[in-house]
């Protein structure tokens, strides 16, 4: 029986083209492992709607989303428009002797933007994502322009339409994610990248977060100004204690962290350990990671739990 199962036998990356990010080349071999295995379809739709769920959570590292494209700049009819040429403009700009030549693979992220929609405003370099405060990964491009149309490609042939597992998402979440809600600081254009460095504001989280999202539950608010929905607001010891954890969570999670680098280094002090910014060490952006949310949402669990 399992001599006559049909094989695969290219690598999943010689088989899958055009694919852009490292999560993206994961999700799509593991879908296509699944599919030659003999696992029904519902299993693999349920496979990939969970790594479309932990994306939107922002629980995958942003190592795994840079997008690497080639740089054609001379092919391009409007060149000005490649998110690959924006990039490149915007790493010169930064440092004059990052050149990339045609041809060459431009790493990049993509993040949400408050002025403007336009894909090349958002485009951003990793270290530029890295030290932005205020930048979120816009997860709705990496699922619906990116990873939906190579899955279309392949479950599209066998009557399934991933654009539809993804909808169910948004469905049954129904409170509508972070996009769009975020007053982010968008990213200097090209030319004015020179003059950077701009003073950072600080600002509170519920101009980060959605400000209809509750803080406890993360549920969908109908109320304006409310921090915590209706029904977390009726129940104040759960929800104390629900922000309470979330706090030492991460100030736990930092400490943790901070340990494995100091081991690594061989050096205990803070300061030596935020000099290190390998690309290769994932606890490098974990690490990045935790830092922006103890900026951004330690003083909003403070300031709630004052409250209470
Ligand atoms: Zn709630
Ligand atoms: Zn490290």
């Amino acid at each position: 029986m399992a001599a006559l199962m049909p094989q695969r036998c290219v690598s999943g990356l010689a088989s899958l083209p055009f694919l852009h990010y490292p999560m993206e080349v994961k999700l799509l071999e593991n879908a296509l492992k699944f599919l030659f295995e003999g696992q029904s379809l519902a299993t693999i739709k349920k496979y990939v709607q969970k790594k479309m769920r932990r994306l939107e959570k922002g629980l995958v590292s942003p190592q795994d989303l840079i997008i690497c494209k080639e740089n054609k700049v001379n092919s391009y009819k409007r060149p000005h428009l490649q998110p690959v040429v924006v990039a490149c403009a915007r790493g010169r700009e930064a440092d004059t002797a990052n050149i990339c030549l045609y041809g060459e693979r431009v790493p990049y992220l993509v993040t949400y933007g408050a002025r403007t929609n336009r894909l090349i405003d958002n485009v951003c370099s990793l270290y530029d994502f890295l030290y932005d405060e205020t930048a979120f990964l816009n997860t709705k491009y990496y699922i619906k322009k990116q990873l939906i149309p190579p899955l279309s490609r392949v479950f599209g042939l066998l009557g399934e339409d991933p654009e539809n597992w993804y909808a169910e998402l948004s469905v049954r979440k129904k409170a509508p994610s972070t996009e769009s809600a975020f007053s982010r600081r968008s990213l200097p254009e090209v030319s004015s990248l020179r003059a950077r460095s701009p003073p950072r504001k600080k600002r509170v989280i519920e101009q980060y977060y959605s400000s209809k999202n509750c803080a406890v539950c993360h549920s969908f608010c109908t109320e304006e100004d409310a921090s915590l929905c209706q029904p977390c607001r009726a129940s104040p010891q759960k929800s104390y204690f629900c922000l309470l954890s979330a706090q030492r969570n991460v100030e736990y999670t930092r400490k943790h962290l901070y340990m494995i680098c100091s081991r690594c280094l061989g050096e205990p002090s803070e300061q030596a350990i935020d000099q290190c910014i390998s690309l290769d060490c994932p606890i490098f952006y974990e690490r990045v990671k935790i830092n922006k949310k103890v900026r951004q949402e330690l003083p909003n669990y403070r300031h709630l739990l004052q409250k209470f």
